[in-house]
Order: C-alpha cells, then structure tokens, then sequence
C-alpha cells in the first residue's frame, strides 16, 4: 500500500500530492479530488485507483456520490 505513486505520463507522485493539471492520467488530482460524478456538489471525495490508473494511463477514480448511494 505504501511506497511511490507516479504518474507513468508525467511523474508527478500522488502521494505526495503532485499532479499535473493538464495530464490524462493525473486526471485533476492527486490521491484524491472532488467527486466527479457531480463535481464536488455532494461534499463526497473520488479515491485515486493509483495501479488502474498506471495500466490504463487514464486519471480511475472510485466513484461514491452521495447524489447516487443507495
Ligand atoms: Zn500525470
Ligand atoms: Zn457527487
């Protein structure tokens, strides 16, 4: 679970809150930012899938909008 998580495009490290803004796979956030489902209107957070993310080379997020929970 711990050690670095770098962006395989730009470098950034998640963990240490570095992203690049304008990087796909950063995708606007570091481990963690504002739902995306609604953009941050519910107050929930969008989790970073950190190896999803490698593999696919494409910000992965969970998604948990308090809008959408059951
Ligand atoms: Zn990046
Ligand atoms: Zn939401």
């Amino acid at each position: 679970m711990s050690g670095p998580a770098l962006c395989t495009l730009c470098g950034a490290d998640w963990r240490q809150g570095a992203f690049t803004s304008d990087c796909v796979e950063c995708g606007g956030g570091a481990m963690e930012r504002s739902c995306l489902v609604c953009n941050g209107a519910c107050g929930a957070t969008s989790l970073r899938c950190v190896h999803d993310s490698q593999d696919e080379q494409v910000g992965v997020w969970t998604v948990n909008c308090n809008f959408r929970r059951r």
